[in-house]
């Protein structure tokens, strides 16, 4: 057993539906731009290949959280996104052996601090604080492949105060998950605990204090996040 000089912080994890275990999460990678109308709506060429950002593991909030409202920022902005965790690590994973990697499926929401990613963007800058912080990976239940399958195709919401804000398909992505894991696992070599962000479609939009968030997957699942 490695000693510790101060107490090791927890393991972050992810609730799995129907089930009392947890899922342990080791890092959390997000695509951007992965659905062509949110890649117009934010002015962007949709035809540019995936790339990749992180949230650290301990930003992780589950369903039914309340998330402070975040300092340094006057546009939080929610984004309904399809998580896919993985259950199988590798490196250079191709396309076709590609989903045998996921263990499961969640809804997520990325939240985002819109001013500092459009003040990054402008200078350049990395975008870690405008999506890396604090309570800024929703994470709903996981349900295991084992039960699920593999969806392609399903509908996902994102409403606010129960108003409709983002109503999309996973069918529009435009880097499916296949590509997505043989992308990123040219990149960095995928390991078992890793959660995948796999994008939001259009209707990005603003949260404000008070506000209830809720993400739904069709078939999969929803999570719902109260703004404090
Ligand atoms: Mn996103």
């Amino acid at each position: 057993m490695t000693r510790y000089a101060i107490a090791a912080p927890e393991r972050p994890s992810v609730a799995i539906a129907g089930a009392e275990a947890r899922f342990p999460v080791r890092r959390i990678f997000c695509v951007g731009r992965n659905y062509a109308e949110h890649v117009r709506e934010m002015g962007n060429d949709e035809r540019e290949p995936p790339f990749f950002f992180t949230k650290p593991a301990d930003a992780l909030v589950g369903d039914g959280a309340t998330v402070p409202y975040p300092p340094a920022t006057a546009d939080l902005h929610h984004e309904a996104e399809l998580v896919a965790a993985i259950g199988l690590g590798g490196a250079a994973i191709p396309e076709a052996d590609a989903l045998s990697h996921v263990w499961g499926y969640a809804p997520g929401n990325d939240l985002t601090r819109r001013d500092l990613q459009a003040e990054a963007k402008s200078m350049g800058r990395p975008w870690d604080m405008a999506k890396g912080f604090d309570a800024s990976a929703v994470c709903g239940a996981l349900v295991p492949a084992a039960r699920l399958g593999h969806p392609a195709a399903g509908r996902i919401l994102c409403t606010v105060n129960g108003a409709p804000r983002q109503d999309g398909d996973l069918s529009e992505m435009i880097w499916p998950l296949p590509a997505i894991l043989a992308h990123l696992s040219r990149l960095v070599t995928l390991a078992p605990g890793d959660l995948i962000y796999t994008g939001t479609p259009a209707g990005v939009g603003p949260l404000a204090p008070g506000e209830t968030c809720s993400v739904e997957i069709r078939g999969i699942g929803r999570v719902t996040t109260q703004i404090a």
